[in-house]
């Protein structure tokens, strides 16, 4: 049997460097498009190095990418690269949109002409449905995004149901939903409350400030994406899939659940900091899983609860 060859753009962020371990698990050459910068940012994949093979490139530069695709040859490319970050989309919309909507315009054109019998997956996301008209979202849900991150995904979206449908391309779409894990950024919710808990336990802050604690979230582990990612690929017909967890819970339950696992009473931590607010905030976006979980038998296999806890063990151990 022939190793399966894949290629991963942004290899570097949390989503690349979880499908890297995966494929690597499951016997895959794995190739990571990397785009140059004066100082490294491989910490994420530090431990896969001399198992990933890294290769230079930018969803900025066509020519780059269809030179590595021309030499990888892989048979399955996952675009998890873009800027992810939502207030930056609104400072630096321009660039937004030409990473994430743009960069999947290039990146499907250095498919169809240099390997147009690779699989490929999109990284679509639940900013598509912004202030959506039903709840919980499916794949039929009408997108009514409601920032430029999400006006981004969503051309991003089309393009690729538009590339499978006029040029018979196996390019799929997966609109996940918040997933988070240890490799998160800071700058997120999720993270920023964990680690300040850390913090908190260990005597090295004594104050949170957050926005809106109502806000909720269907939050879910990053493994569990990318493993959803993977199954996409391996199916005889490319197709949509929202990834979710298939429940929220709000910002207070999150904060709630991590001071109780270190033993403190979050109230005499925690203030409302009105800066913090985001000023759309999504109402209800919550993924219907039925979709993924009846036609290629995926569920999460991580509850909120357990993820709350694997991330307060990380940022813990990373404090001492
Ligand atoms: P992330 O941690 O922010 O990583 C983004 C990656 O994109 C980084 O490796 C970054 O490289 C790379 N990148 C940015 N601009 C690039 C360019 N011009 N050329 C090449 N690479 C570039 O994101 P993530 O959390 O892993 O998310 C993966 C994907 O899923 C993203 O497309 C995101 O929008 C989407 N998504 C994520 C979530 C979530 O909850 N995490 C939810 C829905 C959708 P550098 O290291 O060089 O910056």
């Amino acid at each position: 049997m022939t190793t399966k060859k894949a290629l991963i753009t942004g290899l570097t962020g949390q989503d690349g460097s979880y499908l890297a371990e995966l494929l690597l698990a499951k016997g895959y050459e794995v190739f990571g498009l990397v785009r140059r910068s004066s100082t490294s940012n491989l910490e994420r994949i530090h431990h896969l190095s001399g198992t990933v093979q890294i290769v230079s490139g930018d969803l900025l530069d066509q020519s780059s990418l269809m030179d590595v695709i021309s030499e990888c040859q892989p048979d399955e490319i996952y675009n998890l690269a873009s800027q992810s970050y939502i207030p930056l989309s609104w400072t630096q919309p321009s660039l937004t949109a030409e990473y994430t909507a743009l960069g999947v315009s290039r990146l499907l054109e250095s498919i169809r002409r240099c390997k147009p019998d690779a699989k490929f997956y999109q990284a679509s996301s639940s900013e598509v449905f912004g202030q959506p008209d039903e709840s919980p979202q499916t794949e039929l849900t009408a997108f009514r995004p409601r920032n430029p991150y999400g006006v981004a995904k969503a051309y991003a979206h089309w393009m690729t149901v538009n590339y499978r449908q006029k040029y018979n391309l196996y390019a799929c779409c997966g609109i996940t939903y918040t997933h988070e894990s240890p490799r998160r950024g800071t700058e997120f919710v999720f993270r920023k409350i964990t680690q300040a808990v850390a913090q908190i336990k260990l005597g090295l802050a004594n104050e949170l400030k957050l926005g809106n604690l109502d806000a909720r979230r269907d939050w879910f582990y990053a493994q569990d994406a990318v493993y959803a990612m993977w199954l996409m690929l391996q199916q005889d017909r490319p197709d949509d899939y929202i990834i979710a967890s298939g429940e929220t819970h709000s910002v207070k339950e999150l904060v709630e659940c991590a001071f109780e696992y270190v033993g403190l009473n979050w109230q005499d931590y925690v203030s409302i900091d009105p800066a913090f607010y985001r000023p759309d905030e999504p109402i209800q976006l919550i993924g219907c899983i039925d979709k993924i979980s009846s036609q290629l038998g995926w569920q999460p296999q991580y509850s909120f609860e357990k993820l709350v806890k694997l991330i307060v063990d990380y940022d813990l151990k990373k404090l001492l």
